[in-house]
Order: C-alpha cells, then sequence, then structure tokens
C-alpha cells in the first residue's frame, strides 16, 4: 500500500471510530469465496465498520496501521507461507492486545508456521496420510451446540442448524475454552473456541464457507459478538 494510500485508510478509520462503531480490519486472500455475500454480511453489521486488507499485501499492512484506529482484526485468509517480516505484525498485533477473529479456512494457513497454531487455538493439519491428517465435507447440514449461553460470544444464541462445510480430525489445544461443538460424525466436535495470546483475546469460529452461514442470522450473531467480545480492553 503506498503512503497516500495508508493516509486516506487511516483518515477513514479515524472517521469511523469517532461514529462509535467498532472498526475491524477484515484479512482476505488465499482461498476462494464469493465476496460479494461475504461483506452483505458485513455491510449489514450496523455497529461495525470495515476495511478490508488482501494477500499478498495484507499480513505487512497489518504492521503499518495505527494500532489506535482499529479496534480488532478478522481473518478470512489462508496463504500458505508467511516471512519472518510478515510475523512481525502478528507479534505487533498479540502484544498490543489487539482482538483477533479467525473464521474457517484460516486455521489452515501457514501450515509451516509451527507458531500459528498457539495463535488461532487449532489446526487444519493438511499433511496427507497420517493420524493428523485433517478432512473436510462441504454442504453438510448439522447442529451446533451452545457451550456457554451466558458467554459474551454467544449469549442470545440457541443451539441450532446450519448448513455448511466440516472440517474434521483438526486439532483444537486443550487450553481454549470451547463455545460451540456439533456431535456431527465427520466434524471435529470442538468447532468453535475462544483464548488468550498474550494481551489479545482470540476468537475461532469453524463455520463460514460461503452464504449458507453468512446469511444465517445465528452465524451472523456469533460474527458480530465475536468481534465485540475480542475488541473489549
Ligand atoms: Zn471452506
Amino acid at each position: 500500500m503506498k503512503r497516500f494510500q495508508l493516509l486516506i485508510l487511516s483518515l477513514f478509520l479515524i472517521a469511523s471510530a469517532s461514529a462509535k462503531k467498532l472498526n475491524v480490519i477484515v484479512v482476505t486472500g488465499g482461498h476462494n469465496f464469493d465476496r460479494e455475500s461475504f461483506f452483505e454480511m458485513f455491510d449489514s453489521f450496523q455497529d461495525i465498520s470495515y476495511t478490508e486488507l488482501k494477500h499478498p499485501e495484507a499480513n505487512l499492512q497489518l504492521g503499518t496501521i495505527d494500532l489506535k484506529t482499529f479496534d480488532a482484526v478478522v481473518f478470512y485468509d489462508m496463504p500458505k507461507t508467511i516471512s519472518e517480516a510478515e510475523k512481525e505484525s502478528y507479534y505487533k498485533l498479540l502484544k498490543s492486545g489487539k482482538g483477533l477473529v479467525f473464521l474457517h479456512h484460516s486455521q489452515c494457513s501457514y501450515q509451516a508456521w509451527d507458531e500459528y497454531i498457539t495463535i488461532v487455538g487449532g489446526k487444519y493439519h493438511e499433511e496427507k496420510n497420517t493420524p493428523q491428517t485433517s478432512t473436510y465435507q462441504h454442504d453438510v447440514t448439522f447442529a451446533v451446540k451452545i457451550t456457554d449461553q451466558k458467554h459474551p460470544v454467544t449469549k442470545g444464541i440457541k443451539n441450532f442448524e446450519i448448513l455448511d462445510e466440516v472440517y474434521g480430525n483438526t486439532e483444537v489445544l486443550p487450553g481454549v475454552t470451547p463455545l460451540l461443538t456439533t456431535d456431527h460424525p465427520q466434524s471435529s466436535k470442538i468447532i468453535g473456541w475462544t483464548h488468550k495470546k498474550e494481551n489479545s483475546h482470540i476468537v475461532y469460529i469453524q463455520p463460514g464457507h460461503d452464504k449458507n452461514s453468512w446469511f444465517n442470522p445465528n452465524y451472523q450473531k456469533l460474527v458480530k459478538q465475536a468481534i465485540a467480545y475480542v475488541s473489549e480492553k
């Protein structure tokens, strides 16, 4: 991003901040998606304004934007590799306590970066033919169970059904707090969680392949409340 573009972005974020909306950066790239429908969901969030950063520039841009101008970062990306310089952007976010929300295929990113699982809290293992190999299945209708209806991320949401892609045999770190589970045999049991890494609150939500989730009111509420929760200082 050029210096001028960065200035415009910063001004936009400051202007949005004054309207008392939460300002989020949405990081995309590395995996195809129906971007029109995806951002239709974000456009419907009245208390949230957003700026999209796309790979391959997104990671370095994340390290340059003034931390005071945004509240959280939502990752809907899946790049394969990350440079040492790009990792510094993550370290900066974690040190500053910026809230991070990871959606769907973002747990598949950076397969060779061992620390990434400790940031997301879980990992989809792409390596083939090992006991750890993860699986996916598209267009599955499954029941989502809320583990704690009082948690800020899930409050006001009852157990619900969703049509989405499921991931199976994913790794979930034992230290996370589960928020969403399912008993579907092709899915990992824990499909949503929260945890803390350094100073950042982090939420991961496994559903979110396409508009079947993005237009689901329960899913929309989950994403909104996850953003609000990780944004709290
Ligand atoms: Zn997917």
